[in-house]
């Protein structure tokens, strides 16, 4: 079994050969979920979950005293983590540069949990080609009181029109509200040519039916709509990993599906950890999508041009 569940002392376990402190702290109320049963929950689906959050810059969402405690949005390298969480430099267009947090493996993956790690957020570009995004994020937002078949149908056409121009892609439940459809990219294009093309498509939505959708980040337009948010495309962006726990209750997980399991969801938030490393233990959508990865060239622009 993948599981080493090693009682190391009252209160301790060991994952991944990094020692978990407070391991019976109390972090999800309601189903009581403790600080050793979220690091369980990562040491099962690791292996998958590294497939895409690993070699590339990340931000944490840190909650060390659990749900009802302080929140933080970690983004750069901070002290005491453990040895395995590693840092990359990153350069953005404007010429500033920051270290930023990375997670090569597993253990580096125990490691930011054992700092109090509920979520993991991932950048769009590999460690190694920081200048050519490898993923390509619609953030599906709808307004509070659109139901989820409408985000779903959304989804649907947002991954029809990404065939359409050849690319292939995989929707995710991202355990909120809404829908990310993710498009692998092989990595021809810069941030630039990825961002322009995100919102040259969310901006056609709005335009084709404005009733149903916004390219706009502000809560008035939203109103009855779905936001497609393109802004998750950037240097410095950053999307909820696959497989990432969330810090909300019922401690739901993003998971990515086909586009047929899809359509039987009811829900943005229905996996709870139990499904989520059932459904790990499966295929993954998202990996198979990303063996068709296509690159956003010149045809695909010509191709959005047309629209
Ligand atoms: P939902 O389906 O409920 O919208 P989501 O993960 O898409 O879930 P959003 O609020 O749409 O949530 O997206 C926020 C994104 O912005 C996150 O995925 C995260 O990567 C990024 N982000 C940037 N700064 C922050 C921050 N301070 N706190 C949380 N997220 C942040
Ligand atoms: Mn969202
Ligand atoms: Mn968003």
């Amino acid at each position: 079994e993948l599981a080493v569940d090693r009682a190391v002392g009252a209160g301790e376990a060991e994952h991944r050969g990094i020692r978990i402190s407070s391991a019976d702290r109390v972090i999800y109320p309601g189903p009581a979920l403790s600080k050793g049963g979220v690091a369980r929950y990562y040491d099962r689906v690791a292996e998958r979950m590294m497939e895409h959050a690993a070699g590339r810059p990340v931000a944490l969402v840190r909650m060390p005293s659990g749900l009802d405690g302080q929140r933080f949005f970690q983004r750069h390298p901070g002290k005491g983590f453990p040895e395995a969480v590693r840092s990359v430099r990153l350069t953005e267009a404007d010429g500033s540069s920051a270290d930023y947090i990375t997670l090569p493996d597993p253990a580096a993956l125990l490691g930011a949990v054992q700092m109090g790690t509920l979520e993991v957020h991932i950048h769009g570009a590999r460690n190694d080609r920081l200048d050519r995004p490898d993923r390509l994020v619609f953030d599906l937002d709808p307004d509070e009181d659109l139901g989820f078949p409408a985000v779903r149908k959304a989804a649907r056409e947002i991954g029809d029109l990404m065939a359409r121009f050849g690319l292939a892609s995989a929707p995710m439940v991202t355990g909120g509200k809404g829908v990310h459809i993710i498009v692998p990219l092989r990595r021809t294009a810069g941030w630039e040519t990825v961002r322009g093309f995100a919102e040259a498509v969310a901006r056609g939505f709005e335009r084709r039916a404005p009733e149903r959708f916004t390219a706009t980040a502000s809560k008035s337009g939203r109103k009855g709509r779905i936001f497609i948010d393109w802004l998750r495309n950037g240097a410095a962006a950053t999307a909820v990993s696959p497989y990432s726990l969330r810090a909300r209750p019922g401690a739901p997980v993003a998971v990515p599906a086909d586009w047929d399991e899809l359509a039987r969801l009811d829900r943005a938030d229905g996996f709870d950890i139990e499904a989520a490393v059932a459904r790990a233990q499966r295929d993954c959508p998202l990996l198979d999508a990303s063996r068709g990865a296509q690159g956003l060239s010149q045809s695909v622009l010509d191709a959005m041009e047309d629209w």
